[in-house]
């Protein structure tokens, strides 16, 4: 076992704080990485303070994991020491169910073992990135490409992956329009990917706050959500709209911007149910789905597109000691765009 620092919470209401935390040793098939960067995601806050689902505590958030290998287990051979590696949503599934046998781990039959706050198949509770060292089996390891820096590479592996699969499902590319709901940590790495990809890309943002960072990263167009004239306007417009936004969505209104055959796509978690009227599919043949980050072969895939493109997320490195602050700024949306903590300054 190795002990190492971390940044737990301890229950659902209090702060969180500095803990050590035990890491397996590493088994054959393991990969003991050395984090340097671990995003803040908002599932990470929900998790903390048990919104959702009641968390075990003490317990260590963090699924945007970038690092270097430091010890590979005897039968790795996919990665070596010294090399730059991320881990991201899950960290094991069955392997054997239709899902995994078809790469999407993350829709595993009989349920993906996620970073943090699961059981791991050694019984042991998993604890997330908010740490200085980890130990994953090397199927769920993904290498980062030279030419995206470990800090703006570790968000890639949940808002990257996350806002990637829908767009290639749904065929992003040259002569699509594409619209991406909310310009936070998931929708500004939307806009680069959609706009490397080759499509229109539009952002819908509550306001017009954001407009200059939205057309730099990559947005061919940018309306306020609260000027109604904004869905008279674009009535009919997208192939696809992806929506990032976890609070609830009037879904008539988004829907009446699809063109026919169009997709709104949900990959923001909220637990209120839509709502819409059926007719607003009907008439235009639309569709709403829902997707849920991405396999490790498409987590692989997404890194490389990124690498070719030089795509990485626009990150705000903080201290651990400012983890409960950023908490407070991620719930006000005042981030631009995410939150990344030097594990370095965990080391104490
Ligand atoms: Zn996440
Ligand atoms: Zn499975």
């Amino acid at each position: 076992m190795l002990t190492v620092n971390a940044y737990a919470a301890t229950s659902a209401t209090e702060p969180l704080s500095p803990i050590t935390i035990e890491r397996r040793d590493v088994g054959p098939h393991d990969v003991l990485i050395e984090i340097k960067y671990s995003g803040i995601c908002h599932s990470d806050i929900n998790h903390a303070r048990s919104q959702g689902r009641p968390a075990t505590y003490p317990t260590v958030p963090g699924h945007e994991i970038a690092g270097i290998v430091t010890v590979v287990g005897s039968a790795v051979t996919k990665f070596t020491a010294g090399d730059r590696v991320g881990v991201g949503c899950m960290v094991n599934s069955c392997r054997e169910c239709a899902s995994c046998r078809d790469g999407k781990e993350q829709y595993c039959l009989n349920w993906h073992t996620t970073t943090y706050g699961a059981i791991d198949k050694d019984g042991t509770q998993t604890q997330g990135g908010y740490s200085t060292h980890i130990v994953v089996n090397d199927d769920f390891v993904v290498h980062i490409p030279e030419g995206i820096s470990l800090e703006a590479a570790a968000p890639l592996l949940c808002a990257g992956i996350t806002t990637y699969a829908p767009l290639r499902r749904f065929g992003a590319g040259p002569g699509k329009k594409i619209a991406v709901v909310g310009l936070g940590g998931l929708g500004h790495l939307a806009v680069k990917l959609a706009h490397a990809m080759g499509a229109e890309v539009t952002v819908l943002s509550q306001s017009l706050k954001k407009i200059d960072d939205g057309l730099r990263l990559g947005a061919d167009q940018y309306h306020a959500t609260s000027d109604p004239a904004t869905f008279v306007q674009l009535a009919g417009t997208f192939d696809l709209i992806i929506n990032t936004v976890s609070a609830g969505l009037p879904v008539d209104a988004y829907l009446n911007l699809l063109a026919v055959n169009g997709t709104l796509v949900n990959v923001g978690i909220s637990g209120e149910p839509l709502s819409f009227n059926p007719f607003s599919l009907l008439l235009r043949g639309r569709t709403v789905a829902g997707s849920l980050f991405g396999g490790i072969r498409e987590t692989q895939e997404m890194l490389d597109f990124c690498g070719e493109h030089g795509i990485g997320a626009e990150v705000d490195v903080i201290p651990a000691e400012q983890i409960n602050k950023a908490f407070e700024r991620v719930l006000s949306s005042d981030v631009r765009y995410r939150f990344v903590i030097d594990a370095a300054t965990l080391a104490g």
